[in-house]
């Protein structure tokens, strides 16, 4: 196979990386670069080469390369080898090394190194030369990073995350969680990791068990399920969705018909449907606005889930209030303050990206509405997960890249995408805020005490 990126002294190669599983074929994205006459050269963009390979299904294997006789002063962009057992086994085999080139980039050097092991088959091969070649083609140009703020955790995320963490702590592994506790798959994972067992219903969960209720919320059917079976609860419901339930009994008692606007199959939805679920009637769209029956005009209120699009939800209310002159509504927004913030710091900075990129998980509400969002100002907009999800033809002529996470992302993951995005060429970041949050919600009693 040939070597990746031409020009400049072509080192030796030597994986460097630490002991793996038998692979037969791999590709070793490197972390870092080790030149043997210089320091470390960090490789921050190593997340983009290892997502496209995954993609590609090449398996990857992350760790240092060592790169003798490239001088210290390199700025690594991209790094691959090709690793595949020898008769020797998975390491040692600098003798498979058959090239390795170094480019000059605008941000430094940009280095590419393949090797092909003795079963590195051509598949495998062609997959990780043509996953180099599509970052190196985007690689070296200068971009900014339009960061909107607020963006991520919000004041309810972070409460409930934080009532596993604590659950966790004080009352040992397992601890069962009620479908996600929200709705980020590294958040879950995480905590996958420290003993919370997430489950869909609860008769999952042993009799006696700790059960955490999501940050979602549940109907009431499921409060009573899980006394009927002896469970010990913690609510990590927001306070802002328990509002909403509030709201949904105080209006159907008064006798309305409640028009609940939201996404079917959404867990929060479910929840609120469940507190009057004979006077509630999802409506989902302008359409469904225009055609849905209640039994008495006079007497309707709607209600909304907290994560929609402001000025869509506003179109149904409108739709409602068309038809039904006598609708009433909550006393304030039930769109959360959370949900708001981040459309209204997206909505400043999307018409000036040129691409935008959300970071948070496809069953993410308000993730998905800031995608859409960004969409209705002209702009491709794509939701990812973290920066192996990034595509390098988003970036091809994106200048200017707008950045914001949905209330369920971590930040860190917003902090690993700049710096994938820093390992490409010069970047420089500008944060927008628009607004300033100091919203906090107290711990539920059972966890309130470390
Ligand atoms: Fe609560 Fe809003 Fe966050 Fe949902 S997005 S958890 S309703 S603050």
């Amino acid at each position: 196979m040939t070597a990746a990126p031409s020009g400049g002294a072509e080192p030796a190669l030597r994986d460097n990386g630490p002991p793996g599983p038998p692979w037969r074929t791999a590709a070793l994205v490197a972390d870092v670069l080790v030149p043997d006459d210089g320091p470390p050269v960090p490789c921050p963009a190593a997340d983009l080469l290892a997502g496209s390979l995954t993609r590609a299904g090449v398996p990857v294997r992350r760790g240092p390369v060592a790169l003798p006789g490239t001088g210290g002063g390199a700025g690594a962009v991209l790094a691959t080898v090709l690793d595949a057992p020898g008769p020797e086994g998975a390491h040692g085999r600098a003798g498979t090394a058959r090239g390795a080139g170094a480019s000059g980039t605008a941000s430094g050097v940009g280095l590419g190194v393949e090797v092909e092991g003795p079963d590195g088959g051509p598949a495998a091969g062609e997959a990780v030369q043509a996953a180099f070649s599509a970052w190196q083609e985007v690689a070296g140009a200068p971009r900014q990073v339009l960061l909107a703020a607020p963006r991520s955790f919000c004041a309810g995320v972070e409460r409930a995350v934080e009532i596993v963490e604590r659950a966790l702590e004080q009352r040992g592994s397992p601890v069962y969680v009620r479908k996600q506790i929200v709705h980020n798959t590294r958040v879950v994972a995480e905590l996958e990791e420290r003993g919370a067992v997430f489950v869909d219903e609860l008769d999952a969960v042993p009799e006696g068990e700790t059960v955490v209720f999501s940050a979602h919320g549940v109907s009431p059917a499921v409060r009573d399920d899980a006394d009927r079976r002896g469970l010990s609860v913690i609510d990590a419901t927001c306070p802002l969705v328990t509002k909403v339930h509030a709201e949904a009994r105080r209006f159907a008692s008064r006798g309305d018909t409640v028009l609940l606007i939201g996404h079917g199959g959404h867990e929060e939805v479910e929840g609120t449907l469940g507190e009057a679920p004979s006077r509630t009637v999802l409506v989902q769209t302008p359409e469904e606005a225009a055609r849905v029956e209640v039994p008495d005009p006079g007497r309707v209120s709607y209600l909304t889930q907290t994560t929609l699009a402001v000025d869509e939800t506003a179109e149904i209310v409108d739709a409602l209030r068309a038809r039904f002159p006598a609708l009433r509504g909550p006393a304030s927004d039930d769109i959360c303050y959370a949900t708001t913030n981040r459309q209204d710091a997206l909505a400043a900075i999307a018409a000036e990206s040129d691409t935008v990129l959300v970071v948070g998980s496809d069953n993410s509400s308000n993730s998905v509405r800031l995608v859409e969002l960004a969409e209705r100002h002209g702009t491709p907009a794509h939701l990812i997960d973290g920066p192996g999800d990034i595509r390098p033809e988003w970036l091809a002529g994106a200048r200017a890249i707008g950045l914001t996470a949905g209330a369920s992302a971590p930040p860190a993951l917003v902090d690993a995408v700049v710096d994938a995005l820093r390992g490409l060429g010069p970047l420089s970041v500008e944060e927008y805020e628009t607004a300033r949050e100091t919203v906090h919600f107290t711990l539920p009693a059972p966890v309130r005490r470390r």
